[in-house]
């Protein structure tokens, strides 16, 4: 009797033939990795078995150290030590003022207003600071899971606009981290729990971390979940609990005034107590103060008196989601609650107050939208073949262009089911214009200058034609990721014009590549990779041009025996080209570029006499 398979169909494939994907959680506070094994999602640990990695990274002359040990210095060495730097991804220095924690660090102004934090290793973008703390993760994950990463879904707030996503993705970029997804935090702790399975229904999830409050009402329908509204408050969080209860320590030992050092002492003791109330009824702690040792004794009740306004802060930014999302209170069928600070028993109580339902608390709230993640990217992986839908996610906020008198028109609108591609007609409003500026802005206002300017771009060659006699048709395309491509095409003429949206505050691909080549933990093996990819590529765009220069001029410039040489060394290029040796590619490119030398420079005196019969340069640039 033949043996059948043993696994079940639709079953994970054999082990060896895992694509090992994980979910990352990159969080402000905290940042998390987690994987799919024998079926289920759990988070990674580092040696010492904390599953949590606090996102700080610090710069010293010897490198750079993230985590907890980072953590531990921040008092110490502010400058170097770079907390929170989620912050700042996606933002430009003008978008900083106002920012909490601002004016800790130090900047310096790059082009279009990109901050750069200074360190004593010199100057560091918020990506570059990022991609710190995902290399950590990665190298987690793979000495956890034993292999190379196929790629990774990482998360990120509900309402980030296309810069802060991009922002996240270079990160990614520069640490080596293939990104399969950029996923919305709420969607991934509502995957968390297998709320993507039910058919429809509106779930509330209430996210309370160390330093920032989201709220996000979701609502899913037929597998997309949609984001009806996103709320919160950027500056409340655990950190504030700590503080309020710091300042009571204070209270107690008789001193309104705080010696130097002594507020954050003050502030790492209160968090301590805070978590440790979330287990006990009551806590004593040992404080210090004026050279006096005095014992305090904190009951829950106390505490929950203390940050009783801050939760009640949170309850009306719920209320006011919920009106916004046109949905009301009874409609909720979930509520999922994230973050650190959804331990304290009192947000907990209030939550469901509020909601008139138990909060779904089963998944470890630090751990949830981690794990969330994880599920997605088994699945972008292909491990389960057949069995699982693939989730769908929205566009955060609404696509348009700048038209006549600085008005936002937009192209695709908030909500709409990613990936998405939409095309509108516009033109031109001057007689005679042969060129158009293509302002690209994101953002739900009427006027551009409320919205955030993405990319500008020009289309150029429109023939000359009476106002509105052109028809300029703009396409949008926005990938899985929430990421957008734009081109712009005069219909009559076929003259074209396209651009990746390079968000004003990211970085180009070619400060990318140099951070990449700067950067001396890159393990040297995806270095490798790389330069042979960009070899590869070199090779694919002379082999192309070539191509296309023999069809057009190769009976008029060459001799027949020329074209078989040409051909035959080709044909030698296209070979090495797909071996997997960048050194022997880069030789082949510069024999072939050699080798036709000679028919590029026949090409260009043609071009030359051409011009001198009395065509326009504009035709002979058309041509180049
Ligand atoms: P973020 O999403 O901002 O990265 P986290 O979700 O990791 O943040 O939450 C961190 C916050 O959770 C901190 O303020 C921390 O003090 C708080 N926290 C962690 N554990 C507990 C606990 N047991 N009780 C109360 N608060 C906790
Ligand atoms: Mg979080």
């Amino acid at each position: 009797m033949a043996l059948l398979q043993i696994a079940e169909p639709g079953q994970s494939p054999e082990p060896h033939q895992r694509k090992l994907a994980v979910g990352i959680d990159l969080g402000t506070t905290n940042s998390l990795v987690a994987a799919v094994r024998s079926g289920e999602a759990t988070t990674l640990s580092d040696e010492g078995g904390s599953h949590l990695l606090p996102s700080v990274v610090r710069y010293t002359e010897q490198g750079v150290v993230v985590g907890q040990s980072a953590l531990a210095q921040a008092s110490v060495d502010p400058f170097n030590t770079i907390v929170s730097v989620k912050r700042l991804m996606g933002r430009g220095v003008a978008d900083l003022k106002g920012l909490q924690g601002e004016a800790v660090y130090r900047f310096s102004e790059r082009d279009g207003g990109m901050p750069f934090l200074q360190t004593i290793a010199g100057d560091k973008s918020p990506v570059e600071v990022s991609a710190e703390i995902l290399r950590t993760l990665k190298a987690r994950a793979r000495a956890t899971l034993e292999g190379e990463l196929e790629g990774a879904v990482i998360t990120v707030p509900a309402y980030f606009d296309d810069a802060q996503r991009q922002a996240t993705k270079d990160a990614a970029q520069l640490a080596g981290i293939n990104v399969l997804r950029l996923l919305n935090e709420p969607t991934a702790a509502a995957v968390a729990y297998g709320l993507d399975q039910a058919a429809e229904g509106v779930i509330a999830v209430y996210d309370l971390g160390g330093g920032t409050f989201d709220i996000s009402i979701l609502r899913l329908n037929k597998g997309v979940f949609e984001v009806l509204a996103t709320g919160g408050d950027s500056a409340l969080g655990g950190d504030d609990f700590d503080l309020a209860l710091a300042q009571w320590f204070l209270e107690q030992l008789g001193g309104e005034e705080v010696v130097a050092g002594e507020s954050r002492y003050l502030t790492e003791k209160a968090r301590w107590v805070k978590e440790q109330l979330t287990e006990r009824d009551s806590v004593i702690v040992d404080l210090e103060h004026a050279g006096q040792k005095i014992s305090l004794t904190v009951s829950r009740e106390l505490f929950d008196g203390l940050v009783d306004s801050l939760i009640t802060k949170t309850i009306r930014a719920c209320r006011r989601s919920l009106r916004d999302a046109g949905v009301e209170l009874d409609e909720v069928q979930d509520v999922v609650m994230v973050g650190g600070s959804t331990r304290v028993p009192a947000v907990r109580t209030r939550v469901e107050q509020f909601f008139q339902r138990a909060p779904r608390i089963n998944i470890d709230p630090d751990r949830v939208v981690a794990v969330g993640a994880a599920i997605q990217a088994d699945i972008l992986a292909g491990n389960k073949p057949d069995s699982e839908m693939l989730l769908l996610d929205v566009l955060p906020l609404s696509l348009g262009l700048e038209t006549m008198g600085g008005l936002a028109e937009k192209v695709i609108h908030r909500n709409t089911s990613i990936p998405v591609a939409r095309a509108q007609e516009f033109t031109t409003y001057q007689d005679g214009q042969t060129a158009m500026m293509i302002h690209v802005v994101q953002g739900e206002r009427e006027l551009v200058s409320d919205c955030r300017s993405l990319a500008q771009f020009v289309l150029r060659g429109i023939p000359p034609m009476a106002a509105g006699a052109a028809k300029i048709r703009v396409a949008f395309q926005v990938d899985a990721d929430g990421l957008l491509g734009v081109s712009a095409k005069e219909l009559s003429t076929g003259v074209e014009s396209e651009i990746q949206v390079k968000p004003s505050y990211g970085l180009d691909d070619n400060e990318i590549a140099d951070m990449l080549k700067a950067s001396y933990s890159f393990a040297e093996e995806d270095m490798l990779l790389r330069n042979l990819r960009e070899q590869q590529v070199e090779a694919d765009r002379l082999l192309a041009s070539l191509t296309q220069a023999i069809q057009t001029d190769g009976e008029s410039l060459l001799t027949s025996a020329e074209i078989a040489h040409l051909t035959e060394q080709m044909g030698i290029l296209q070979t090495l080209r797909d071996s997997s040796d960048a050194d022997a590619i880069e030789q082949g490119v510069k024999v072939l570029s050699q080798a036709s030398d000679f028919f590029a420079a026949r090409r260009m005196d043609q071009s030359i006499k051409n011009a001198l019969k009395g065509h326009s340069i504009d035709e002979i640039e058309g041509d180049a």
